[in-house]
């Protein structure tokens, strides 16, 4: 008898500090799949969970519908009770099923709901019962609740930052699934959680610091065999929802205790640690005036705080500011979402010379616009594709585009923001990094990867923002006190443990 495995997912990471929101036009503009256009997919997520089921003639997709989006503020909650309500409608039509993934990220939010994953959750399992398995997939920033650990089966972060598994954490979760199906396994999971906040700027996988250890602990466990899978989670800092924190899920044969185990080990290493999560940051003109004053090679700066990645309108414009205002002679490249400002451009055209207000013009609470005049040296249409990471092979849209001079500063104007993964969005405009003093990204972690072979010279700036470098410049208001970075120690802090034993 052929196993009909249902995939769905919303998949987009949320900020609740940007004034904007996430409608379905931004599922649309990016990624909106139905039914059989799922299976069209050979990348990403959904192609790695396809590639995995395809390889036993016992598995047969049940595809609903996948919508994923660049980052930006909570869904409205128009956006998420449509997509939600398609993805049950479709689920109810689709007759007997024998498992479900659900491909999500982990930290979307709605208007009024803190946990979209944990009601989609909700609302699969009324309809499929309490035993059939629901495995969700999810990025390693997300936001685990007790929800969503206690209503699947078994959840999956991606392996690495920079995210460049998604293909392969699809073949994971899928191939647990046939393994539960096949009753070879079966899965029981523990999360254990520590309250740490903290930008993802010291986490990579990919290269020595804390969260480069605690993977590798956790991976050694999965490929040694003592468990059946792990994810170590580092909560994305820029929602503000109850009950956030960081820690790592473990995944044994239906072995609670040794799951819990674990899973408290790593938590309690994740907090020893918490110091080293906090990285060495700049002001803008400190930095400004250290790379003008450096003359043998390129120097990025990192304007963490606008991370369009993260969430972030992508108009902050502090460092913007700081070159403008430095003596140094410089080239400097500078990227800045402004609709209006691009708009202007488009309508005087290439070579003429506008004064034009860029940046603060959608996200209007850190800090004011600059008054610029600049001469149009490019226009386009915004479009590029993305070479690697989560959204590899995948259109992005930036929209009307332009490319503003002032003196040898060149500044990128776009309409929306997008996710920076390498420097697609600056080539796509003409734009070659490595013909400029100073480069400007604005990403916490994905610049290094990026510019590394240009460069060895990085500054990371504390800038007003959404998406700030040490999370202690926002003010929560669901998250309660205490938790790490503002409170330093707590005492008698013990990792909280939930999931497939009782919780404690
Ligand atoms: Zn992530």
């Amino acid at each position: 008898m052929v196993k009909r495995i249902v995939i769905a997912g919303i998949f987009t990471e949320c900020n609740d500090f940007t004034s904007t929101f996430i409608s379905t036009a931004d599922f649309a503009r990016a990624e909106l799949l139905r039914g059989n256009e799922i299976l069209d997919r050979i990348d990403g997520i959904v192609g790695g969970t396809l590639h995995e089921l395809a390889k036993d003639k016992e598995f047969e997709p049940v595809p609903l519908l996948f919508a994923s989006a660049s980052p930006g503020g909570a869904l409205t909650d128009d956006c998420f009770y449509e997509l939600h309500d398609e993805i049950i409608e479709r689920l109810k039509d689709a007759g007997s099923v024998d498992g479900v993934l659900l491909l999500m990220h982990g930290a979307a939010v709605a208007q009024s709901i803190d946990d979209v994953e944990g009601y989609l959750l909700n609302s699969v399992r009324e309809i499929v019962g309490d035993e059939l398995p629901i495995m969700v997939t999810l990025d390693l920033h997300a936001h685990v609740t007790d929800q969503m650990v206690q209503l699947s089966t078994a959840l999956f972060g991606w392996e690495t930052y920079p995210h460049m598994d998604s293909h392969r954490t699809g073949e994971r979760a899928a191939n647990l699934m046939m393994r539960t199906l096949h009753g070879e396994v079966k899965p029981v999971q523990v999360m254990a959680k520590v309250p740490v906040l903290t930008s993802a700027i010291n986490a990579s996988t990919e290269r020595p610091g804390p969260f480069f250890d605690l993977m590798k602990k956790a991976k050694d466990l999965e490929h040694s065999g003592k468990v059946l899978c792990s994810s170590v989670f580092l909560v994305h800092p820029y929602i503000d929802r109850p009950e956030m924190g960081s820690g790592a899920l473990i995944i044994t044969d239906n072995q609670p205790e040794i799951a819990a185990l674990y899973a408290e080990a790593l938590a309690q290493e994740y907090w020893d640690r918490r110091l080293e999560f906090e990285p060495e940051v700049w002001t803008p003109d400190a930095a400004v005036a250290a790379a003008g004053a450096d003359c043998e090679t390129s120097v990025v700066l990192t304007e963490a705080a606008d991370c369009c990645g993260g969430g972030a309108a992508g108009d902050c414009v502090a460092t913007l500011h700081a070159l403008l205002k430095s003596d140094n002679e410089f080239t400097a490249l500078y990227p800045v979402v402004s609709p209006l400002a691009a708009l202007a451009a488009h309508n005087a055209g290439v070579g003429q010379w506008i004064r034009i207000s860029v940046g603060a013009e959608i996200d209007t609470k850190w800090g004011p616009p600059v008054d610029i005049h600049a001469e149009v040296v490019a226009l386009g249409s915004g479009n590029f594709t993305y070479i690697g990471g989560i959204w590899n092979g995948a259109e992005g849209q930036m929209g009307q585009s332009a490319v503003l001079r002032v003196r040898g500063i060149d500044i990128l104007v776009t309409t929306h923001p997008t996710y920076e993964w390498h420097d697609e969005q600056y080539r796509a405009m003409g734009l070659d990094p490595k013909n400029y003093k100073i480069i400007v990204a604005k990403n916490p972690m994905n610049y290094f990867m990026t510019y590394l072979p240009i460069t060895g010279k990085f500054f990371i700036i504390d800038s007003p923002g959404p998406t700030p470098a040490t999370c202690t410049s926002l003010t929560y208001k669901k998250m309660p006190r205490p938790f790490f970075p503002f409170d330093l120690d707590i005492e008698g802090l013990r990792p909280k443990i939930f999931g497939a034993i009782n919780n404690r």
